[in-house]
């Protein structure tokens, strides 16, 4: 037998369910907070990753999936959205008129070669958002309250935003020379990662999941001691705005983000457990780095299977596993007629209903309609159906009602 790939899994039954659901929701923000959607391609010039996410962070170093295609070029299978999504503003020359907000989302697969565990795939699906061309804080709160505001509405009450500010290009500078200072003399005390990440990535020391409670990371220079005053007045009026916006936030110096092209304000969405769900940051070097206009942006990533797990956790399996409005009971051939053409009827006035397909007796449908929780049923027989009549019962209060053939699909309409 052939299996799926390490790291992979197909999606399916309930997991399935929460998936559509989550997109339905994620549609529904995305109208109501005028974002476009973008899809760029599933892989990529290797370079691209490597001039954007960083060559010193973890995804660049140890979790791409690179190869070479037969044209002998360097590709690679996107490790995460945004790279792809600047790429295509700056090629598309998005930006041509000045005033406007670039306002994109995605919801795609992403691939990183990373020992899988729950929670954790080498083939994933992440939505995300970016915006471009404003450095307005107020952007940084809509965009920072979306992502909340959405795992709310999903169901995710308990998360919480863990929120700082890595100030402006200069403040990242001094604060990287700073670290690399106080971790030089100690260095041999971290693990074989931070021993690297000193001389790639001095910052993503702090983030490290072998080291965190390591002293030595407890007692680093922080970085608030290296922000501009012009990045404190940003940080601040952010806070004012998500307090007015009525976000659950909590400053937590420690995020820093693995990737490279962070400035200003990063955040990741956390629940009690400590599991990020989610995460983001403005960058407003990025485009230009990448070759493009001065155009600042901002945005982040939610991780879809780890909103799935935890929403498993809260869902009632039965409820949402098994649903319909209506289910039509038929026997013979004439009543088999009626039963896919009333149901076409309701199906297509957005009443979610199901009929006999297998050729059950009424005793077995009944059963069926019972564990698909019908809050109706419609009984068909063939003596009613020559008088022009159909049974209707409704499954929770038990009554029965006949109705005439020609108003069925009205009738419906207004009890459901
Ligand atoms: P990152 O781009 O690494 O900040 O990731 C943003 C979010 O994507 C994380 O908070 C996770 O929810 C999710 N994520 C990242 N890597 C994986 C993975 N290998 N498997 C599943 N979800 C992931």
């Amino acid at each position: 037998m052939i299996t799926k790939p390490k790291g992979t899994y197909d999606l399916m039954g309930l997991d399935a369910k929460i998936s559509n659901y989550i997109n339905h929701e994620i549609e529904n923000f995305m109208i109501n907070y005028n974002y476009e959607f973008i899809r760029t391609p599933v892989f990529e010039a290797t370079e691209l990753f490597h001039r954007t996410v960083g060559d010193g962070t973890d995804i660049v170093t140890k979790e791409t999936y690179d190869f070479k295609d037969r044209g002998d070029r360097d590709i690679t299978l996107r490790p995460e959205g945004t790279a792809g999504v600047v790429r295509s503003v700056i090629e598309n020359k998005l930006y041509g008129n000045k005033n406007d907000l670039i306002k994109l989302y995605y919801n795609e697969t992403m691939y990183r070669y990373e020992r899988p565990q729950s929670g954790r795939f080498r083939e994933f699906t992440q939505f995300g958002v970016e915006v471009f061309n404003s450095d307005d804080v107020l952007i940084d709160a809509e965009v920072i309250s979306l992502g909340f505001n959405l795992l709310n509405s999903l169901g995710l009450e308990d998360v919480l935003v863990k929120l700082n500010t890595l100030g402006d290009a200069k403040s990242r500078t001094d604060y990287s020379a700073a670290l690399v200072n106080y971790f030089k003399p100690h260095i041999h005390e971290l693990c074989e990662d931070c021993q690297k990440r000193i001389n790639t990535n001095p910052l993503r020391i702090l983030d490290c999941k072998v080291d965190k409670d390591n002293d030595i990371l407890k007692n680093a220079p922080k970085i608030s001691e290296f922000i501009s005053d012009e990045s404190k007045d940003r940080f601040n009026k952010l806070k004012s705005y998500l307090d007015n916006l009525e976000i659950d936030y909590e400053i937590d110096e420690s995020i820093v983000r693995g990737l490279d092209y962070y400035d200003e304000c990063v955040w990741e969405y956390k629940l009690d457990d400590d599991v990020a769900l989610g995460g983001g940051g403005r960058y407003n070097a990025l485009v230009k780095n990448l070759g493009g206009p001065e155009l600042p942006g901002i945005g982040f990533a939610l991780g879809i299977e780890r909103i799935i797990l935890k929403l498993k956790e809260k869902i009632d399996e039965q409820k949402i596993n098994n649903f319909v409005d209506v289910y039509i009971m038929s026997v013979s051939e004439e009543e088999k007629i009626y039963a896919i053409k009333i149901a076409q009827d309701l199906r297509l006035n957005n009443v979610i209903t199901e009929i006999n397909g297998a050729n059950l007796s009424l005793k077995s449908q009944f059963k069926i309609a019972d564990n698909l929780n019908a809050k109706f049923l419609i009984i068909l027989n063939n003596e009613d159906l020559q008088k022009g009549l159909i049974t209707v019962k409704d499954n929770i209060t038990k009554e029965e009602e006949k109705v005439d053939e020609s108003v069925i699909v009205d009738y419906i309409l207004g009890v459901i």
